[in-house]
Order: structure tokens, then sequence, then C-alpha cells
């Protein structure tokens, strides 16, 4: 199985660490900004997975044009949008993202994509400034899906966020 996912959020969030993370199995603290499509694949069940991750710079938020983020959105079988639990800007940027998602034509005509909301840096909670509350409430009310996990500490907490998420657009793409 074939499948796409988009990571999206504002600037240093963690997107990339997260997305190198799942691949390398490691946290190497600085990535460039590139965009770039990586190709990842598991066994689920003795079946072979293929993950295809958009992962790029921009944050979708405001600075990416409405073309690109169509073609994001038509292109997604699964989203990942993280935000920064040191940021609260970054968690309202996630908030408006599943409106603008759920609001876009593509999105609208498929079979609706799962939506992942993760808070990343959790190992930074010294600094913490939104609660894992508001992160479950906003998954609640939007009917998604929540984690809070630590790409710098943590592998077994990405590793959640993908199979989580793979799981679920299994059940959505055998069940149509
Ligand atoms: P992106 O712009 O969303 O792709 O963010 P990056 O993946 O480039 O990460 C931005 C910065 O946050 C980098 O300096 C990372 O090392 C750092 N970072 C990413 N994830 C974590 C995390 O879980 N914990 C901590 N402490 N730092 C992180
Ligand atoms: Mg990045």
């Amino acid at each position: 199985m074939d499948v796409n996912i988009v990571v999206m959020g504002t600037e240093s969030v963690g997107k990339s660490a997260l997305t190198v993370r799942l691949l390398t199995r490691r946290f190497i603290g600085e990535y460039g900004d590139i965009e770039s499509i990586y190709s990842h694949s598991f066994m689920v069940d003795g079946r072979e997975i293929s993950l295809n991750i958009w992962d790029s710079p921009y944050s979708e938020d405001s600075s990416m044009e409405t073309s690109l983020f169509e073609k994001k959105v038509q292109w997604a079988d699964g989203y990942i949008l993280v935000y920064s639990i040191c940021d609260r800007a970054s968690f309202n940027s996630v908030s408006r993202l599943i409106q603008t998602i759920k609001s876009t034509k593509d999105y609208l005509n498929a079979d609706k994509a799962p939506i992942v909301i993760v808070g990343n840096k959790r190992d930074l909670h010294h600094r913490r400034t939104v609660l894992s509350e508001e992160g479950r409430l906003l998954a609640l009310n939007t009917d998604c899906h929540f984690y809070e996990v630590s790409a710098a500490e943590n592998y077994h907490s990405v590793l959640m966020v993908f199979h989580g998420l793979v799981d679920r657009m299994k059940d959505a793409k055998l069940t149509t």
C-alpha cells in the first residue's frame, strides 16, 4: 500500500526533525530548508506500507500560495499538523490550518483523510505555554487525533504518530 502524508505547521516547530527521526531514527539538531518528499517503507501485519512524506520549509498558514496548498491537500492521504508546546502562535496556526484543510474543495471531495495533531518538543516542559489539555480538546472538537511527542528525546513517540496515522488510513482505504 502506498500512502502520502503531508507534514504541516509553522517554522521551527520540528516538522523536519520528526520526519528525519522517523527515517533515520536519529535527531541531528539542525535541518536545512529543503522542500522534499521522502520515502520510507515498513511492514504492518505482513503488508508492506510505502510512505511518501512531504516536508516543506513553508508555513502553510501565511506565506504559501493557495495553489500549492491545494496541491498538497489533493496529494495527501493523511496529515500531520505540528506545533511546539512552547509556541502558542504555532498552536493557533494548527487550529486555523485544520479549518482551512477541511474547507478545501479537494478535501471535501475525497474520503476525508485523517488528521493528526502533534504537540512537539515535549522535552522542553519548563518552557511549555500550551497545555496538553488544549491539544486534546482541539482534537476532540475537530475530530482529529492528538499526540504529544519529542522528536529530540523520544523516537518511540514519533513512531507512534506515523504508525497511528497509517493505521487510520489503512482502515479508511480498506472500507472504501
Ligand atoms: P521545522 O522548521 O518545523 O522543520 O523545524 P526543524 O525540524 O528544523 O526544527 C527547528 C528547531 O527545533 C531545530 O533547532 C531543532 O533541533 C529543534 N527541535 C525540533 N524538535 C525538537 C524537540 O522535540 N525538542 C527540542 N528541544 N528541540 C527540537
Ligand atoms: Mg523544516
